[in-house]
């Protein structure tokens, strides 16, 4: 590959937190965060003992980090229970009556745990996994919705040291399988349905048919979410239990005391196994461990999303993911935060849902995906104007890069205009999140993912690892281990040392491209594999896709290569056009003088095809590579698309071609 990408698009405008919001935030300025963050670079231990004082540690780190790739060894010497830090902790405070989780089901029914009945809830759970068997070590299969019990399920595994897999309730039973058989699990925890956008996900009998082909599950659990009238199941005797029936069982005083005062582990002791959302390809069973992991999500969760007393927040994502995992789960709770959970579709009933609930529980901070953000734009302002929306003081976005105008629409429509945007960059493997800005502390600049977060040495460098110019496009890489990153892939050392560690010698690469601005700002440009080659200029994919969508018809763009005889790679685009705008020739000339105009005569696609939707990963990011194959002309699809939401999307896509 050749060094270097071009970045043309340029974005100027700058968002300053207002005065109130700065007062009364956790970092408040500029100089402060840049004082936090000299601390975590240059004495890490000290910072880090600092920032997690109010956590709960059995016997306190001797050491920060012992480096030995592939093994990082972070606060060695600590032990730790991390449900003690998210639950135990809290029921000494005034968080006991606290709300834990406010929840939210699709057909309107909603429940609110406290701090009190979490923990309660987690300790009754555990004891029972342990009279099934589960012991630290094991591994356990969480296959599951968005309700209350997903969490109670990963935290009662954490309680007992088991090493979860929480594989999202979207996949197929094939995708379970894989996963179940890739991690070796020993118990899966299902539930007889979920709802989704109205109808129902028949998760257990999914779960039967991949049960079928995994030799290493004993037991099945099953939560009842829907009733046997509308989801009705077959449980196979001795091996499938209600969750209702295990609870009730009397339990045996060794497991209750086992969950009442669970054990300490060693701070790299497995806490979970994740699989990324294979937006490249197949996708990796990703480990993270237990003090560092917490460490991170800990101190991200309180600074970026600045969480304090009387905050309701609300992440959209979906538990299976693993911005679930650091930021409904762990992150909130390690912080006695109260947060929002909801079971289903943005859409609805209809499309105003999201505001609905916003308005209904007074939610305070939002966090939230660019794919839904495009999707509200398409769907009008009407639906968010309906809504009161003035309890928001806060919102944030990750999964992708945020179009400038998106970012626009979301801080004016959703925002009001006076709520700070976090754009948070961060991956599977990062943990927590590692590029953004603090709310009270920084501007933000719309499209850009902000500054390094603390303890996060991170730089965008040429492909031998030498640093890039200001502004100049190259590979992200992160140039020192930090403590919530992922310790291997699971069974498969080699393939973490080989993907991650040894692409550009010493540092760690992300696999996305992106640029560093004269004021230190990050712009992701896309991924590294993606990046278009026009006409000889190296261009990511996020600025063309942006440009697009800067002209007002355009909802949501992709931009992929073709491979093409004269020029190399031809440049193809995918276009969604927001409601009410027609596409015809005349659009597509219009489209193409706008990227003329934003970014020069060189990017005019070759072709341009409208779509009624993009081919999407379960969590919502654009599989570029699919459509790389669609404008290629393939018939079908090649490699893994286990993750990807719809087929259908594909087979119309195809089927459209011009
Ligand atoms: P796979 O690694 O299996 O292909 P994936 O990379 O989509 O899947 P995740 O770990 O969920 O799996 O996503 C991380 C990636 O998402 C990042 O590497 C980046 O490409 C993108 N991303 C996440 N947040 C942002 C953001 N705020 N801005 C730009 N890109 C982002
Ligand atoms: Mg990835």
């Amino acid at each position: 590959m050749t060094d270097g990408i071009e970045s043309r698009l340029r974005e100027e405008r700058k968002f300053v937190p207002s005065a109130e919001f700065s007062a009364h935030a956790r970092v408040q300025s500029h100089a402060e965060y840049v004082s936090l963050y000299t601390q975590s670079i240059e004495s890490p231990e000290e910072f880090w003992r600092d920032q997690t004082c109010d956590l709960v540690f059995r016997t306190r780190p001797t050491s920060f980090l012992e480096w030995n790739l592939p093994k990082a060894k972070f606060f060695g010497g600590a032990t730790l229970n991390i449900t003690e830090s998210c639950l135990d902790r809290h029921l000494k405070t005034s968080a006991r009556t606290r709300a834990a989780i406010v929840w939210e089901g699709e057909p309107g029914d909603t429940r609110t745990l406290t701090y009190f009945e979490l923990h309660r809830e987690v300790v009754r759970l555990s004891t029972q996994l342990a009279s099934l068997g589960v012991r630290a070590g094991d591994r356990v299969a969480i296959y599951m919705g968005m309700v209350p019990e997903t969490a109670i399920a990963m935290l009662a595994c954490a309680r007992l040291g088991a090493t979860h897999s929480v594989i999202f309730g979207g996949f197929s039973s094939d995708a379970l399988r894989d996963r179940i058989n890739d991690c070796g699990a020993k118990l899966l925890l299902t539930q007889d349905g979920a709802w989704r956008r109205g109808s129902i996900v028949p998760l257990k009998q999914m779960a039967d048919v991949a049960v079928a082909q995994t030799p290493t599950i004993e037991k099945v659990v099953v939560l009842r979410r829907i009733g046997a009238e509308k989801a009705p199941v077959t449980m196979k005797e001795g091996r499938d239990v209600w969750w209702d029936d295990l609870l009730a069982r009397e339990a045996a005083p060794e497991h209750r005391a086992i969950a009442e005062k669970p054990a300490a582990f060693d701070a790299e002791h497995p806490l979970f196994v994740l699989y990324t959302s294979g937006s490249t390809g197949k996708p990796k069973g990703v480990l993270h461990t237990t003090a560092g992991y917490l460490a991170g999500v800990h101190v991200s969760s309180k600074y970026v999303f600045d969480l304090r007393e009387g905050d309701l927040y609300w992440c959209t994502a979906d538990v299976g993911w693993v911005t679930g995992h650091s930021y409904i789960v762990y992150g909130p709770l390690s912080c006695g935060a109260s947060c929002l959970m909801y079971e289903g579709a943005p859409n609805f009933p209809d499309p105003g849902r999201f505001w609905k609930i916003i308005e209904r529980h007074g939610v305070t901070i939002l966090y939230t995906a660019p794919t839904a953000i495009r999707a509200f734009i398409r769907w009008g302002d009407d639906w968010p104007n309906k809504a009161d929306l003035s309890s928001l003081r806060l919102l944030g976005s990750v999964g992708e890069p945020i179009n400038p105008e998106a970012w626009t629409w979301y801080h004016r429509v959703i925002g009001g205009g006076r709520c700070p945007i976090v754009d948070t960059w961060w991956q599977t493997e990062t943990g927590a999140i590692m590029l953004t800005t603090l709310p009270g502390a920084c501007y933000s600049k719309p499209g850009s993912t902000g500054l390094p977060f603390f303890g996060v040495d991170i730089a965008v460098v040429k492909d031998r690892g030498e640093p890039c110019g200001t502004n100049e496009g190259g590979k992200l890489v992160v140039k020192s281990p930090w403590p919530s990153m992922a310790r291997t892939l699971y069974n498969d050392d080699e393939r973490y040392v080989s993907a991650y560690w040894k692409q550009i010698e010493g540092v760690y690469f992300t696999g996305d491209g992106a640029r560093k601005d004269e004021d230190g700002y990050f712009w992701v440009v896309g991924r590294i594999d993606d990046v278009l080659n026009v006409a000889g200029h190296r261009i990511g994919t996020a600025e063309i896709e942006s440009a697009l969508v800067s002209h007002p018809f355009v909802a949501e763009a992709a931009a992929v290569g073709k491979p093409d005889e004269l020029k190399g790679q031809a440049l193809v685009v995918f276009v969604t056009l927001k409601q009410g705008q027609t596409a015809n020739d005349e659009t597509k000339a219009n489209l193409s003088k706008h990227i003329e105009k934003e970014i020069g005569k060189f990017a005019r696609p070759d072709s341009i095809r409208f779509a009624d939707a993009l081919p999407k990963t379960r969590s919502g990011k654009i599989m570029r590579r699919l459509l790389k194959e669609v404008a290629s002309g393939a018939t079908e699809a090649k490699g893994d698309t286990s993750t990807l939401e719809d087929l259908g999307v594909l087979a119309k896509l195809r089927a459209d071609e011009d």
